[in-house]
């Protein structure tokens, strides 16, 4: 029998930093698993699977080099069930472990598998935290309870005072919570714009090993230069994002430019999703760079970053918890539409769509404001299904977790969740895509023109959804000069815009 404890690690729990590892390095074995329930449960982006695939073993070589033993079994090794709960199954079997435990998967589907399988299982199991996130799983639902709307900026303030960050004493630092006015510039011409930083890596075993194993996964990619970091070390390079990129970010958050993919945006989701990065030490690198060169990067710019990682990102976590999982079958707008088979080759003559989805498969990456004012924006007004939007999303990004992608696509981005997390539908016409990018200039459609020939579909669709959901949307007050300027509008020009809506709907595939 032995006398040690299994213990799972999950691909999204490379978590260095956890104290599991200060453990006795004898008094347990780690397993990892290659799974074809992870790689088959929506198909992912290639570069997705690869990133994953690399950290893993990255990080399990990393446990073996300090002395843990790991058994870690490859997509297309023998044993290999290709379920956690057969794998644990297979191995209390094979080798007799007295205990096993596993950290709190993020992931509901996964919590429900290794809660069942822990009372079905007649074996002491410990459920350990991932040490990752700065807020529990309830504390949202503690921090709103008895309120029918979740506001995040409510919830951020409390965390920045939970953790002292950007505070002045017991007041925010300058004064303000909150800095976005001076954010969220267009770019101008002049503007440079620093090269993204790239790692280089061959990658084909790993492509040979989906396609020995059929794995169906989307976008592409490059076998002989993988880009995105996957170790400690190099996720660690946030040095890049601080000294290059941070000072810009702010400024430039919501700017979108042709054939540039990142822009000012610290491209770091992946690493901490991974838990390879946490949450705090970015933060407090952040500020620490404000407190050292206050002079060069702006207050703002610090306190936005900030908001994202200690707001946002911990707020939709909460949101997940709390909601998880009546959540994933909302359809507010009771939208049935399919997403059009060029989501999937970027094939459109919109280009601010093109644009968008090509980059999306050529990197697995859009920043915030391409996934929600383009794709997300699109998908809104096309009315499409929230499942399908939310499987292209799960799929197509490497940082696509369910907890951060389905309140993210289903909430902020299709209010399907009907304004739990967006107090208004993020929807616009081509007035804003052209305000923030350059997309609009060499567009096959015509930006200003909403009815006739070329006439961007954006603008149309736009007026049409607004007319489409007036009954769910009228009274919101948030929504400001919409409703008032299309019942201001001649009731023949209103037809014409709805008749041509009702045209580019009817042929989503041919836009
Ligand atoms: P930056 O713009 O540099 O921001 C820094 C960090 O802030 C990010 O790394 C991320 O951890 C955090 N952050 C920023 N915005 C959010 C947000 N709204 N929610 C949670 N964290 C945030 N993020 C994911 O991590 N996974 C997803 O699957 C995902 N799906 C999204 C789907 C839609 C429709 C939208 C509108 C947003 C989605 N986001 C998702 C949020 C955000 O777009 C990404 O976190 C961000 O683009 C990642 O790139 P970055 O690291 O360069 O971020
Ligand atoms: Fe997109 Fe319309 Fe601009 Fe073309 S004109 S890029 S479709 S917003």
């Amino acid at each position: 029998m032995e006398s040690k404890t299994l213990r799972l690690v999950l691909g999204d729990q490379l978590n260095t930093r956890h104290s599991w590892w200060k453990d006795d390095p004898t008094s347990f074995t780690v397993f990892m698993a290659e799974s074809l329930s992870e790689t088959g449960y929506v198909q992912h982006h290639i570069q997705k699977v690869v990133s994953f695939f690399l950290a893993m073993r990255h990080f399990a070589g990393w446990l073996e080099k300090k002395g843990i033993e790991v058994i870690y079994f490859k997509l297309d090794d023998k044993g290999n069930k290709h379920s956690f709960s057969e794998n644990i199954r297979l191995l209390l079997k094979e080798r007799y472990y007295k205990h096993w435990s596993y950290q709190l998967p993020d992931e509901y589907r996964l919590d429900q598998e290794l809660k069942e399988l822990a009372k079905e299982l007649d074996l002491p199991c410990a459920v350990a935290d991932t040490e990752h996130f700065l807020s529990e799983r309830e504390d949202l639902t503690k921090h709103f309870k008895g309120k029918k709307t979740f506001v995040m900026e409510s919830f951020y303030r409390m965390m920045r005072k939970k953790y002292g960050i950007l505070m002045d004493g017991g007041e925010p630092i300058r004064g303000n919570w909150n800095f976005d006015k001076e954010n969220r510039k267009s770019l101008p011409k002049d503007v440079k714009i620093p090269k993204p930083k790239i790692f280089s890596r061959k990658v084909q075993d790993i492509i040979d090993l989906l396609e020995k194993k059929d794995v169906k996964t989307m976008g592409r990619i490059d076998p002989d230069k993988f880009i995105w970091p996957v170790t400690r070390k190099e996720s660690l390079e946030i040095d890049f994002f601080v000294d290059e990129l941070l000072e810009n970010f702010g400024r430039y958050q919501d700017a979108m430019q042709k054939d540039q993919w990142s822009l000012y945006h610290a491209r770091l989701s992946f690493a901490m999703n991974c838990k390879i990065l946490s949450p705090l030490e970015v933060i407090r690198k952040v500020e620490e760079t404000w407190r050292s060169r206050n002079s060069v990067v702006p207050i703002a710019t610090v306190e936005g970053f900030i908001r994202q990682i200690l707001g946002w990102r911990e707020y939709m976590r909460g949101v997940y918890w709390a909601k998880m999982p009546e959540y994933a079958k909302l359809n507010f707008f009771d939208h049935r539409q399919k997403l059009p088979s060029w989501f999937w080759t970027g094939d459109t003559k919109m280009m601010c769509l093109n644009q968008k989805i090509n980059q999306s498969l050529d990197y697995a990456y859009a920043h915030h404001i391409q996934r929600l004012m383009v794709t997300g924006n699109f998908a809104l007004l096309a009315g499409i299904d929230p499942d399908e939007v939310d499987a292209w999303y799960l799929g197509v990004y490497i940082d696509a977790i369910e907890w951060v992608e389905i309140t993210n696509t289903r909430g902020m981005s299709q209010y399907a969740d009907g304004g739990l997390v967006g107090t208004k539908p993020y929807v616009s016409s081509a007035n804003y895509i052209d305000k923030m990018s350059d997309y609009c200039a060499g567009c096959h459609y015509d930006k200003k023109k909403k009815v006739g020939e070329k006439s961007c579909p954006f603008n149309s669709l736009y007026w049409d959804f607004y007319d489409r959901h007036s009954g769910k949307l009228e009274d919101n007050p948030r929504i400001g000069f919409a409703y008032p300027t299309l019942n201001r509008m001649k009731g023949e020009d209103r037809a014409a815009i709805i008749e041509q809506a009702g045209k580019y709907l009817d042929d989503l595939e041919t836009l």
